[in-house]
């Protein structure tokens, strides 16, 4: 047995342990547990510093996940979407692959609950009809390997994987998703990475939600990664009480470069049944971009999104910094609040070029949904 299966093994996964460990009532774990499973590495548990702090509220169960009032169990709509049991197919030309159940520690926040955790929904034994899926759909160019966290999967599994993957003609690109280098740093070997970089280009979104989280056991990780020519992206989820402030997320967004990691995304939390205690509104994300765009690299600023409820999709939600665009100019605000004039092209009719949207000045961002309003 590898190293780290041995730290995996001494996670905290019975209620007793956890109860004592953060003097939490058994029964109330034991409750809370049944609806959606847990497990804390060691590692991760070490990085709690105070009950309720921004490590904690992450991952460990809580008796508000069994709220009745508000979410949905599959919020972006993926059973519809999904062809066979391991594939999720949305966009026109990439699929979510689901290979793997399991997870280092289980996000108490998880979109994708209602499955994770559960091997007979997501299956080694879906794998195959995954691929034939694949390989019947040439407008396929990208696989997102997912779950659950792929890199549970022994490195022998993972290189099955990949190496299938990799043998279909129309594959362009692979990308892993995984929350290990946050949760469980010390299965990133050197064997492991050797095997990844065999299978280029493959790119990873890893999943940081705060600065504490990056260790110098993560970095070491992420080093490892990125060394190997893996790009390696950010995906954040905005939650309550871990990073729902302006100054912690862009430290943990500095912190993330200089560890080679460049943000992708922050998601504005899913609209997942028993998570409306790390719920923000969406307003504090917008908030949040206009703390980052022009304070600190550009690099550094991740795309907002909203996984929309119904199975819209990743959304995309910028600040207002359009003011108003009409025929001769557009009127833009940058991240100082001061006004600047752009102009326009001017065509020989003067009318607006013919393939771009104009819009009535002024522009009113128009997409601040509250709950009530985001049911699909
Ligand atoms: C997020 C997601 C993708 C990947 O989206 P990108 O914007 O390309 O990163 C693909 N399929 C599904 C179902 C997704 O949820
Ligand atoms: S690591 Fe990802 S799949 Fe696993 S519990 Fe967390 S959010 Fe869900």
């Amino acid at each position: 047995m590898d190293d780290w299966q041995n730290l995996l093994k001494g996670s905290l996964t019975k209620p007793e342990e956890i109860a004592e460990r953060f003097d939490l009532d058994i029964e109330d774990v034991k409750k809370v547990a049944k609806n959606f499973k847990f497990r804390i590495t060691p590692y991760y548990a070490n990085l709690i510093k105070e009950k309720g702090d921004p490590i904690y509220r992450q991952i460990v169960p809580d008796t508000a996940e069994l709220a009745e009032n508000s979410g949905i169990t599959d919020p972006l709509n993926e059973d519809e979407d999904s062809p066979v049991p391991s594939i999720v197919h949305r966009y026109p030309d990439r699929v979510l692959f689901l290979v793997s159940h399991s997870c280092a520690s289980y996000c108490r926040f998880c979109t994708r609950k209602r499955k994770v955790g559960d091997p007979s929904k997501i299956n080694p034994r879906y794998i195959e009809e995954g691929l034939a899926y694949i390989r019947q759909h040439t407008e396929i160019r990208d696989v997102i390997i997912s779950g659950g966290d792929p890199l549970m999967l022994s490195d022998n599994k993972l290189e099955y994987v990949l190496k299938s993957l990799r043998a279909i003609e129309h594959i362009q690109i692979l990308r892993i998703g995984s929350r290990v280098p946050c949760f469980l740093p010390q299965r990133i070997t050197p064997k492991l990475v050797k095997m990844l970089q065999r299978y280029h280009p493959l790119y990873m979104n890893v999943h940081f939600n705060h600065p504490d989280e990056i260790t110098g056991e993560a970095a070491r990780a992420l080093n490892l990664l990125a060394n190997a020519g893996i790009p390696l992206g950010n995906q954040t989820v905005l939650l309550k009480g871990v990073n729902d402030d302006p100054e912690v997320m862009k430290r943990l967004m500095q912190k993330l470069l200089t560890v080679r990691v460049r943000p992708y995304y922050i998601y504005q939390a899913d609209y997942v049944k028993g998570t409306e205690y790390l719920r923000t509104k969406v307003s504090k994300g917008l908030e949040i971009i206009e703390a980052i765009r022009g304070w600190t690299s550009g690099l550094a600023v991740p795309q907002f999104v909203i996984d929309a409820p119904g199975g819209g999709g990743k959304i995309p939600l910028l600040p207002a910094y359009v003011q108003s665009i009409d025929d001769d100019k557009v009127v833009l605000r940058n991240y100082r609040g001061e006004l600047f004039v752009y102009p326009q092209v001017e065509s020989p009719d003067n009318q607006a070029p013919a393939r771009l949207p104009v819009r009535q000045a002024p522009y009113k961002p128009e997409f601040i949904a509250e709950p009530e309003e985001m049911i699909c």
